[in-house]
């Protein structure tokens, strides 16, 4: 009788944890939590370490199945943290159900000794897009492209980008800020755009960039929720992408063809041993294809080799924090504009997604730091401190 008993819990047990599962075919529910699903849940991070260090493998892993923590464990058998590259480590966690899961993560073992330098470029491809390629070639050095759907007529040049060696992914589908409306409209736009690239390079790439960089301020006219850029650059690792940011501006986003004398300036002040260097590709910067062979030829005479952004273990982030709705603004920023739009109706919102960019920075003032314009040289090489991307002209 006890063991009929104990088989009916069983049964009982069973169609339970089936009756929850059902239904829930996306193990994220839609503010990036953990759902139920019929195997653990495991969140683990891409990291980097410099040669001879150590990692705690452990450090930020967790999973969860139905609510409740499941060991983790982690086998990390590849890792050399003698030889500097690009490694993948796996974690996996068993349920008491006995189902599995598995969660394979990069891990990048960097030489902080090596100079290198990732050249990305965003927004294009454009009526621009071939003469950086040409400049490219021209001096035998590869880079980023961070594109768009914005100016189909040029797509072939994507092709051509990654037959030269460079990297070819995903900015944007639209480059609007609504897609921060939501999990759903962001990664609707993410996979428009892995198509395109995927059609004209035979290849997705799992390294994206935000538009308007992961600490824009942007999506709070799309979303009230404070915290949804901290919760979407979680979610996107979760997914298997890695979002990169840059550590250097050219200063390309702060109008239309900025002279080439200002972009050298800003481009070729050194910032430590690996520099990111946020470049643009559109119409109406052609001042930055023409300033790219001093640049490129600056970080040569100074010993920088040029990488391409290959894998989720380049960690290049901005400090993302809660948006603060509550800040004030200056006074020279119309504070009463900001406030009616932000508290406006939702179909005064829906309305603000059909405008470009552009309309939206004209018309709405953004709240928090905005790019810095004082031009300090600088003297000794040192990590600089994020600035957000500022898209004025596009
Ligand atoms: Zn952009």
């Amino acid at each position: 009788m006890r063991v009929l008993t104990t088989a009916l819990v069983m049964v009982i047990g069973v169609a339970v944890e089936t009756s929850c599962v059902n239904g829930f075919r996306n193990p994220f529910a839609s503010d990036g939590s953990a759902q139920d699903t019929l195997a653990p849940i495991i969140k683990a991070y891409p990291r980097e370490v410099n040669l001879g260090d150590t990692l705690d493998m452990m450090k930020n892993v967790s999973a969860v199945f139905h609510g409740d923590s499941v060991a983790v464990t982690c086998d990390a058998s590849d890792l050399d943290y003698t030889v500097s590259g690009d490694y993948e480590v796996t974690y996996t966690a068993t349920a008491v159900t006995g189902e599995t899961s598995e969660k394979k993560v990069a891990i990048r073992v960097k030489n902080p000794e090596r100079k290198v330098i990732y050249l990305t470029f965003d927004d294009g491809p454009s009526s621009q897009t071939e003469e950086i390629l040409r400049v490219l070639r021209e001096n035998d050095v590869q880079a980023t492209f961070f594109v768009t759907a914005q100016y189909p007529r040029y797509y072939r040049y994507l092709a051509e980008a990654h037959e030269d060696g460079n990297v070819v992914a995903p900015h944007t589908y639209s480059h609007k800020f609504s897609i921060y409306e939501s999990f759903e409209d962001y990664f609707k736009d993410l996979e428009k755009i892995q198509r395109i690239i995927e059609k004209y390079t035979g290849e997705r790439s799992n390294v994206i960039r935000f538009p308007g960089g992961s600490s824009n301020h942007a999506f709070a006219h799309f979303n009230d929720d404070p915290d949804f850029m901290v919760k979407l650059c979680d979610e996107v690792q979760q997914r298997g992408y890695q979002y990169v940011d840059w550590n250097a501006d050219s200063s390309d986003a702060s109008g239309s063809n900025v002279p080439v004398t200002k972009l050298i300036k800003r481009a070729c002040q050194l910032r430590g041993n690996e520099i990111c260097m946020l470049l643009h590709d559109g119409p109406k910067k052609a001042t930055t294809a023409a300033a790219l062979p001093a640049i490129i030829n600056f970080y040569k005479s100074q010993g920088y080799e040029f990488g391409t952004l290959t894998s989720p273990a380049y960690i290049f982030h901005h400090t993302v924090r809660p948006f603060s709705f509550a800040k004030k603004e200056p006074k020279a920023e119309k504070p009463k504009e900001v406030k009616k739009l932000r508290h406006a109706s939702d179909s005064t919102k829906k309305n603000l997604k059909h405008l470009k960019p552009k309309q939206i920075d004209a018309d709405i003032p953004m709240v928090g730091p905005t790019e810095k314009t004082e031009e300090k040289p600088a003297e000794t090489p040192a990590a600089p401190a994020p600035q957000p991307e500022t898209h004025e002209e596009i």
